[in-house]
């Protein structure tokens, strides 16, 4: 039995050749890109923060000064 898996980033197919450790991607290079497609989508969450987020924030004023000064 053969599987046929493709890697998910540019599409071809995963031989057996492949260095493992970049499993499922076909090299260590895609899985990278892989990541950094990730990576990419969590930051832009993270810029885009809900109002009611910041309005939460706002509701410790004194967190600034409570912040260690060393
Ligand atoms: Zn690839």
């Amino acid at each position: 039995m053969i599987s046929s898996m493709t890697c998910p980033v540019c599409g071809k197919p995963v031989g057996t050749s492949t260095d493992s450790t970049a499993a499922p991607f076909c090299s260590d290079r895609c899985r990278k890109i892989d990541f950094f497609r990730w990576w990419d989508g969590q930051y832009a969450i993270v810029e885009n923060l809900p109002a009611d987020m910041t309005d939460e924030l706002q509701q410790f004023p004194d967190l600034d000064t409570e912040l260690p000064s060393d």
